[in-house]
């Protein structure tokens, strides 16, 4: 079992620095204060004894615990990210620490009158008795991702600390800028060395992903024809016009508001136009990949179908796809997630697997040669005001990560 004040104590001086990202920087890390949390943890890891403890130009942090047995086990690594994102203040983080949560209300601010309560966020209810960690109701908290790092150095420091039990060679690294999509752009896949990792990135205990949807941006560009409205008749064309023929093409009940699970969605994020010239701007997620595909083609036929019917090319469309179903990945090494599974309820969590409704890092890695399934980190509500984690979710996961480099030696021997 892994000491509760010491995973918190770890926790709260990670929340306590600002390292919130910048998608509109260039540079990785895209903000310098990134430097001080990534810093701190490459002193960390060389006190406590790890090997090969090194951090690049980028600011990723990797570092190797040896295997303490003669026999040949695979490499396995551990994945969180330190950056927060840059939609919610992280600045002066101010934890509200709340032992043996009695199951109502918390209150996080009562000058601003902010509560956090089971009646809005169900999920509170199941942690009563628990070591709550929520926010003061200013900024967000940070359990995404420090909790998982937290999580990663308590367990490292477990094994360390309990040679007795049996481990092969163990890879970590934190990433910067995750939140804003580049956490895997810089990450060294060959010099990481690992043959499969685990992001510590998940929301609730128990959770364990390893599909993610696979996604793609549309812009559609529709031309019309600006004209006097007095002497328009039969000169006019409206581009307005043509964009509503467009959004009105497509299947309406196969939108984020009406999807859940696997089924996937076109999404219009974005439109504006006049008579001239409409922008649509459209998202395309689906899990399935030849779903996908027929999305993609669906949109591309409805721009031809409209040129048709109008008699001119007035509609122009440019499809990006963004990112991949991990699924496609890690399938074929399933027993990776099946491990994860094992090692989870071996501490007794109960493993939820269900398909992410959006992407990781853990898919761009995986697509970049490193399978990479995604292992709850225990925190709720990411990205804003009511973020909370409860301390023993955390333990939990300290301990998956120590159970599965164990399961893993145990497998191979
Ligand atoms: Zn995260």
């Amino acid at each position: 079992m892994t000491n509760k004040q010491r995973i918190l104590d770890r926790f709260l001086s990670y929340v306590k620095i600002d390292t919130q990202s910048d998608p509109g920087s260039d540079s990785t890390p895209s903000t310098k204060k990134q430097w001080a949390l990534a810093n701190l943890l490459v002193d960390e890891l060389r006190e406590m004894g790890m090997q090969d403890v090194n951090i690049d130009e980028h600011a990723y942090v990797m570092a190797t615990l040896p295997a303490n047995v003669a026999h040949k086990v695979p490499v396995i690594g551990f994945v969180s990210h330190f950056d927060t994102t840059p939609d919610f203040s992280g600045k002066n983080v101010n934890p509200q620490i709340i032992e043996n949560y009695d199951g109502g209300d918390i209150i996080l601010n009562k000058e601003k009158n902010i509560t956090l309560s089971p009646e809005y966020f169900e999920d509170l209810a199941q942690y009563k008795g628990q070591t709550i960690i929520t926010t003061d109701g200013t900024t967000l908290l940070g359990a995404d991702d420090k909790a998982g790092i937290a999580e990663i150095m308590t367990a490292m420091q477990y094994l360390l600390d309990n040679p007795q039990i049996e481990h092969g060679e163990i890879k970590i690294c934190f990433t910067p800028d995750e939140e804003i999509g580049r956490g895997a752009h810089k990450f060294d896949v060959q010099k990481f060395g690992a043959e499969w990792a685990y992001t510590m990135d998940g929301s609730q205990i128990g959770e364990l992903e390893y599909e993610n949807f696979n996604a793609a941006s549309a812009v559609v560009k529709v031309t019309g024809k600006s004209v006097h409205p007095g002497y328009a008749k039969d000169n006019m064309i409206n581009s307005l016009y043509i964009a509503q023929d467009f959004i009105s093409s497509l299947p309406r009940l196969e939108t984020p508001e009406h999807t859940e699970g696997r089924q996937g969605f076109f999404h219009l994020s974005n439109m504006k136009g006049d008579v001239e010239e409409s922008e649509l701007h459209y998202i395309i997620r689906d899990h399935d990949k030849k779903h996908f595909e027929a999305r993609k083609k669906m949109i591309l036929d409805l721009g031809e179908e409209i040129c048709t019917q109008y008699e001119r090319d007035c509609v122009h469309i440019e499809i990006k796809d963004q990112y991949s179903n991990m699924k496609e990945k890690v399938e074929p090494v399933k027993h990776i997630v099946d491990l994860a599974e094992k090692a989870m309820k071996a501490v007794g969590v109960k493993p939820i697997i269900k398909p992410i409704r959006g992407g990781t890092d853990g898919a761009q890695l995986s697509y970049m040669g490193l399978p990479c399934p995604n292992i709850f980190a225990g925190g709720h509500n990411f990205h804003g005001k009511y973020e909370y984690v409860p301390v023993e979710s955390m333990q939990k996961a300290a301990e998956v990560i120590v159970k599965l480099a164990q399961l893993t030696s145990d497998q191979y021997k």
